[in-house]
């Protein structure tokens, strides 16, 4: 086992800066007359800075998931997140991380704009995880090891086993993003930060709690870790209006509850539909809100659905996703809509086009 030293993996330009200090920083007292930061004196609910560490919110996002404040990083959404865990760690040009495939497109976006190079390990047909094929694909530059469970798009918690073998044989930090965690039964990885020093876990406040606009990511870690971000982050990277807008919307737990039920509850109804479809292959094991589909011909249904104003997300371009349709959760409406609309097309698609039929 590597013996893990947050130290070595840090960026020598990150570990030497010295942070913005923002007026606020300076001081955050009371004060009756503000002259320190040359904003509009003239009040609008917004004339003022925001505040840069988000205390209050951190206060209610702390009490919601259990973790301390000072394990706890927020960000302009998760892609700012991960994006920071890049800018720390990752040298352009020397360093590398290491992703699965299938998995979350952004990983790989976000290394070519830091211009560090993303190796890939293949999940298996099944989207099961090997951590061996991982662990081969690192080195002594190896930064991060981005991970997605629930994976986005195949839709599977990964194996608890895998990712345990992958934390306990590498020096990198090791990125679990949970974006799709409050839909799965099964446990997350946030109860375990204590027992491994390189794990960091990214959620959103995008997905299962409904604030994709407001923009909020959480990142988990050490709390050195959680230092190194603070470091680098823009001074006030969440604005007034999503700090405030989020504290009440946290407090609505039963709300959110209820939702992911219901949510749940559409998921199973919407698998055996589609399972009783004919023209639909498969519907793949799912711990998120959506359902990865294979069906024949997914292009021509999806731009099918396209046209009745149904919008899904085609996914065949994929390894191990050949002719498959990703379809996100919505009202029991929608997905009413969704299903009468999908077995039309994929009736029009068997009676018009004949090879369909012959080549299976
Ligand atoms: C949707 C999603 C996110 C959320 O990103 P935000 O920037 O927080 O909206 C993160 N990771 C994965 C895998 C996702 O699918």
């Amino acid at each position: 086992m590597n013996r893990f030293d947050v130290n070595r993996l840090v960026r020598k330009n990150v570990s030497g800066l010295h942070p913005y200090t923002s007026a606020r920083d300076d001081f955050s007292g009371e004060a009756s007359v503000w002259l320190d930061a040359n904003e509009s004196p003239y009040p609008s609910g917004y004339n003022r800075y925001p505040d840069p560490w988000q205390r209050e919110l951190k206060k209610v996002v702390s009490a919601v998931k259990g973790v301390p404040e000072e394990k706890l990083f927020i960000g302009n959404g998760s892609d700012e997140v991960l994006d920071l865990l890049f800018r720390a760690f990752c040298e352009p040009r020397l360093d590398n991380v290491v992703t699965i495939r299938p998995g979350y497109g952004m990983y790989q976006v976000l290394a070519d704009v830091n211009d560090v190079q993303c190796r890939t390990a293949d999940l298996n047909p099944d989207f099961s995880l090997d951590p061996e094929k991982v662990l081969s694909l690192t080195d002594d530059h190896t930064r991060l090891i981005l991970l997605c469970s629930p994976n986005n798009p195949t839709g599977n918690a990964l194996g608890p086993e895998a990712i345990e073998i992958i934390l306990k044989n590498t020096g990198a930090l090791v990125v679990v993003d949970e974006a799709y965690s409050d839909f799965s039964d099964k446990p997350g990885w946030l109860g375990k930060l204590s027992l491994f020093p390189n794990l960091v876990v990214v959620q959103t406040l995008s997905k299962a709690w409904g604030m994709a606009a407001l923009r909020l990511g959480l990142g988990f870690a050490g709390e050195e870790i959680i230092r190194i971000l603070n470091r680098i982050k823009p001074p006030y990277n969440v604005n007034l209006l999503s700090q405030q807008e989020a504290i009440k919307q946290l407090k609505q737990v039963q709300k959110t509850k209820e939702q992911i039920v219901l949510i749940l509850q559409e998921k199973e109804e919407m698998r055996q539909a589609l399972e009783t479809m004919p023209g639909v292959k498969k519907v793949f094991p799912s711990d998120a809100n959506f359902l990865l589909v294979e069906m024949k011909n997914a292009t021509a249904v999806y731009e099918k659905l396209l046209r009745e104003g149904i919008v899904v997300r085609n996914r065949s371009g994929i390894l191990h996703c050949a002719s498959c349709l990703r379809i996100t959760i919505g009202t029991p409406e929608e997905n009413e809509r969704l299903l009468s609309e999908l077995k039309n097309v994929l009736q029009q698609l068997q009676a018009w086009t004949p090879e369909t039929t012959l080549i299976e």
